[in-house]
């Protein structure tokens, strides 16, 4: 559940993008800028890589908290209140207590899950939270 592939939505993987891309370019320039400067010989990449290896997951740390602030939902599964708070997902008792709903509930096809699933009261999917 918490591993699905399309678990983030798209501000999130920008997130995860800038996250990912932030070490190998930055390192990247780092060398490049630093390489006439330098005396001549030997230095290891970790050396250049290190500070943005410390950096990025600060990145992703509050760069996901300042999104939830802003109303972007970095998650699926994250979920907006009433109040726009947006919190992480049911705990896994509300979970299965979704999982025993009774057939009355309506259901519709989740693109996110690929299947029929049972939908909530706001038509979002009680698996990803996704709406259908
Ligand atoms: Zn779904």
């Amino acid at each position: 559940m918490h591993d699905h592939p399309h678990a983030y939505t798209l501000p999130g993987r920008l997130l995860l993008i800038i996250v990912i891309l932030l070490p190998i370019v930055g390192t990247w320039g780092t060398i490049y800028l630093l390489a006439e400067s330098l005396p001549g010989g030997q230095y290891p990449v970790f050396l250049f890589a290190a500070p943005y290896l410390i950096i990025s997951p600060l990145v992703l740390l509050l760069g996901s908290l300042a999104l939830r602030r802003l109303g972007y939902c970095v998650r699926k599964d994250d979920m907006v209140a009433i109040d726009g708070e947006i919190t992480a997902l049911l705990s896994p008792a509300e979970e299965s207590a979704y999982e025993g709903i009774s057939p009355s509930r309506s259901t519709a096809f989740c693109s996110t899950c690929n299947k029929e699933v049972v939908i909530d009261d706001h038509y979002r999917c009680v698996h990803c939270r996704w709406p259908v």
